[in-house]
């Protein structure tokens, strides 16, 4: 039988970073996938349906709380956030790692529900530089209107506080050097049996 995959847990605030550091991992990495999050949010104009996200609505995803079809969930930026746990268990199962991009209060639940059901978890938050920069790479991005730019930046004070609760912090001031950073952590856990 196949070892079981393990899950990475992947936070940061808003503009961190963690989109462009995780599509890095998956193209230099195998047997590695990204687990795509349902959201309430609206799609950006880039994005797309089951790529980016499984865009759905309010009703729809509390359907899915009721069910119990999500390892986790929360609301985040005045959304709603969670990750399929069917999806999760078959791919663990499986032997496949899986890349989770989640909020402070996702990576929260996740951690928790490992204990009892014994999932490898590496957990990794990505630290912007300062707030200034994000502020920057928010504006620069150019996804999303000043009011929510403000809200996102407002609410990463409170996700940079629990960056403790993570065993690795990877700080994204020169892209490549975090790159790298990342890569490493990646090269050292994959496949590799946790002691
Ligand atoms: P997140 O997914 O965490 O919200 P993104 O990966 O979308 O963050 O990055 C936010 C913006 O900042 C993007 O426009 C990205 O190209 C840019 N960016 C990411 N890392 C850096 C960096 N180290 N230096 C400068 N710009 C960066
Ligand atoms: P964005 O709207 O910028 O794509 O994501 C906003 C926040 O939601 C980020 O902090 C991101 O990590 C988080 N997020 C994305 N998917 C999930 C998920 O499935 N669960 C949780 N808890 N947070 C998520």
């Amino acid at each position: 039988m196949a070892d079981k995959g393990k899950l990475y847990v992947i936070s940061a605030p808003s503009g961190g970073g963690k989109t462009t550091l995780i599509q890095n991992v998956l193209q230099r990495f195998n047997n590695l996938a990204y687990s795509v999050s349902h959201t309430t949010r609206t799609p950006r104009k880039n994005e797309q349906q089951g790529v980016d996200y499984f865009f759905i609505s309010q009703k729809e995803f509390k359907e899915k709380i009721k069910h119990n079809l999500l390892l986790e969930w929360a609301k985040v930026h005045e959304n709603y956030y969670g990750t399929s746990r069917d999806f999760i268990i078959t791919s663990l199962d499986k032997g496949k790692s899986l890349i989770l991009d989640v909020d402070v209060q996702g990576a929260r639940q996740i951690m928790e529900s490992a204990i009892e059901s014994g999932m490898n978890i590496v957990s990794i938050f990505i630290m912007p530089p300062s707030i200034k920069a994000l502020a920057q790479r928010l504006e620069h991005r150019g996804t999303d209107s000043k009011k929510v730019i403000e809200m996102r930046l407002k609410n990463a004070k409170t996700e940079i506080d629990k960056k403790n609760m993570y065993q690795h912090v990877v700080i994204n001031d020169d892209l490549d050097h975090a790159k790298e950073d990342l890569c490493k952590i990646f090269e050292e856990t994959l496949n590799k049996a946790m002691v």
